[in-house]
């Protein structure tokens, strides 16, 4: 228990590196194609047609082109290693998913088209109370609670044998075969993929954070044009 709580205090702090470093990385990669004898900010309201403005429409371009493209190649990559290691069967997946979302709100979203929300339903069935969930990771429901994570709810699936097994192995749903595709999420110890985690968590943290920071210029761009 200490330990999962050291790895996600010592996360933050590296994340507030992380992600200061990568806000550096990109205001350099701005000023590098700032119009030469430009005076202002990158957020300034510039007039029409002038230097400025022509500044500002480049870098929406860098970050949606360039930056972008680099941030999903990286994040392929990091899938593509994922399948050097193995799921090792402990279940704890498939008997404890959470969500942000209740079941009716994960119902409203399935019926407006969202496919995820509709795997998941078709896969997960909410646990009557936290405390059922307690049972099966008490690690996990401890830590949610010392973050003040207190809107989020349990699921499992009912697929789920007493031994553990997959009842329909075959036919599993594509959520299933996916876990975990981020390895931003708070993997049980015994996870196969725990190690994947570990050893790419630092580049999908700062790839995490280059996303955070092209989304903040972009709105604060379109925000002053
Ligand atoms: S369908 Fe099978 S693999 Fe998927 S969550 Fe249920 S038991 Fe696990
Ligand atoms: S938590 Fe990891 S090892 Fe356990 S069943 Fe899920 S993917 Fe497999």
């Amino acid at each position: 228990m200490t330990d999962l709580n050291y790895t996600i205090d010592s996360l933050r702090k590296e994340y507030r590196e992380i992600f200061i470093q990568s806000a550096e990385e990109i205001k350099k990669r701005v000023e590098n194609i700032r119009p030469d004898n430009l005076e202002g900010e990158i957020f300034d309201k510039f007039p029409e047609n002038s230097s400025g403005k022509k500044w500002q429409e480049e870098t929406l371009k860098l970050l949606s082109n360039d930056i972008s493209k680099e941030i999903y190649r990286k994040l392929n990559e990091i899938l593509a290693y994922r399948t050097k290691f193995n799921c090792v069967g402990c279940a704890t997946c498939c008997n404890l998913a959470c969500s942000e979302f209740s079941p009716e709100e994960l119902k409203q979203k399935a019926q407006n088209g969202d496919n995820f929300a509709k795997q998941f339903l078709s896969v997960f069935v909410p646990y009557n109370s936290k405390e059922e969930a307690r049972k099966v990771y008490p690690e996990y429901i401890e830590l949610l609670e010392k973050n003040k994570e207190y809107d989020v709810y349990f699921y499992h699936c009912p697929k789920l044998t007493e031994d553990k097994r997959c009842s329909d192995y075959e036919n599993r749903p594509q959520i299933c075969r996916d876990f975990p595709d981020n390895p931003l999420s708070i993997l049980p110890e015994a996870c196969g993929y725990k190690k994947w985690k570990e050893e790419v968590e630092p580049v999908a943290l700062m790839l995490h954070a280059m996303i955070e920071i092209i989304d903040f210029y972009t709105i604060k761009i379109k925000e002053a044009s």
